[in-house]
């Protein structure tokens, strides 16, 4: 028997046009339908879901957070920061490495009802034994045992290298040329972490290839992506030109309103929207994605940009042609969201306030056509204060 839903009367997001319309979506066994295939279906079979009022979106994605849960130091359950909270897909962002993916699978991947990916580690340990994973070059993934894992694990999207020197420490650039050689064998994106130096962006840059993504892009820490003047370095402007995306990843110290201004007055590019999440930072500053996207919102992106962000351009970024749409066909996964009018502060990385006045609210999240989430407040963020 099918399975028919219709959401009736939401404000539709469709992040392929950056459009929003009041209209009807129908859903046919956990799939996006027209409405009147929808309708064709057995009249006492068919579902309704009452959305006036509310924003409907493709479910959203974020790209990066940490919730290998009981196994490291940051790990955060997944589903209070995924369906509760409006996501449907958490990329994991390197907290497992090829020695721990088995647990990370039977216990979070296995156990969520949020959709979860994740970028594997370059160190082997992952984050599993404290945050200097690649302090010893002896801990990188070998080439065979990259393309074993890749090949039998569907849910690794690609691999996680973060460059920064307390990660680092004495190797430099060393563990970034390693990560090149695994992405270019098995075709594959790298999510590069940038952060304090060294390495530096002038030598970190130019190793990145079309589709990988740098994270953290918008900290407000020395030797950044912008220059004093708000000017781009010219190897980034390189790495933008050759297909290099920027993620937000907010985090407890990576994510900077004054960087994020002067990269809106001279650059329109788009980014990915991230946060970053994990259990130390969850309360404050980051909150959760829609929080984030709030704060891009008050910063003068519009709604359909930043919906676009955690939609469109996230499965973008992870070539998931099943998801960020509402393309006729593609998996019904679901974002429904209020924007609730009231006036808070929120914080950035730096310790900046930021009066916002409109604050996205989760109210339902769909997966595969199901509801998987229904804050039942109604219209009430828990999280926004
Ligand atoms: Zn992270």
């Amino acid at each position: 028997m099918n399975e028919a839903l219709i959401i009736q009367d939401g404000f539709v997001i469709d992040p392929d046009n950056l459009s929003i319309k009041k209209m009807d979506i129908g859903i046919l066994n956990g799939r996006f339908a027209p409405v009147g295939e929808v309708l064709n279906q057995d009249q006492c079979k068919i579902q309704y879901l009452d959305a006036t009022g509310y924003y409907v979106s493709p479910g959203f994605i974020d790209l990066h957070a940490h919730i290998f849960k009981d196994y490291t130091e940051l790990g955060i359950d997944p589903d209070v920061v995924g369906v509760e909270q409006g996501v449907t897909t958490i990329v994991d962002a390197g907290s497992s490495g090829y020695d721990n993916f088995s647990i990370f699978k039977e216990e979070i991947i296995n156990h969520s009802k949020t959709e979860i990916l994740a970028f594997l580690n370059i160190s082997k340990k992952g984050l599993c034994h404290g945050l200097s994973e690649l302090a010893n070059i002896e801990d990188l993934m070998k080439i065979e045992e990259a393309q074993e894992i890749f090949k039998c694990e569907k849910s690794i999207v690609g691999l996680k290298a973060r460059m920064s020197g307390s990660v680092v420490k004495d190797n430099g650039i060393k563990p970034l040329k390693h990560a090149r050689k695994l992405a270019d064998n098995l075709h594959k994106p790298i999510m590069v972490h940038i952060g304090n130096p060294p390495p530096n962006l002038q030598e970190i840059f130019p190793i990145l290839v079309q589709g990988d993504i740098v994270t953290h892009a918008f900290h407000g820490k020395k030797h950044g992506v912008l220059k004093q003047s708000g000017e781009m370095i010219p190897e980034g402007i390189d790495a933008i030109r050759r297909g290099v995306r920027f993620d937000v990843g907010h985090g407890t110290s990576s994510f900077s309103y004054k960087t994020m201004r002067k990269f809106k007055e001279k650059y329109n590019l788009s980014f990915t929207i991230s946060t970053d999440i994990y259990k130390n930072n969850y309360s404050h500053p980051v909150g959760s994605l829609m929080i984030t996207m709030s704060k891009l919102l008050s910063l003068g992106y519009t709604l359909t940009e930043v919906v676009a962000a955690v939609t469109k351009q996230a499965a973008d970024s992870l070539h998931l042609s099943e998801q960020g749409t509402f393309k006729m066909g593609t998996r019904a996964d679901m974002t429904i969201f209020s924007l609730e009018e009231k006036s808070v502060h929120l914080a950035d990385s730096e310790g900046e306030e930021l009066a916002c006045h409109q604050i996205l609210t989760p109210y339902m999240t769909l997966k595969t056509g199901k509801v998987a989430y229904k804050n039942k407040d109604g219209i009430k963020n828990t999280r926004a204060l």
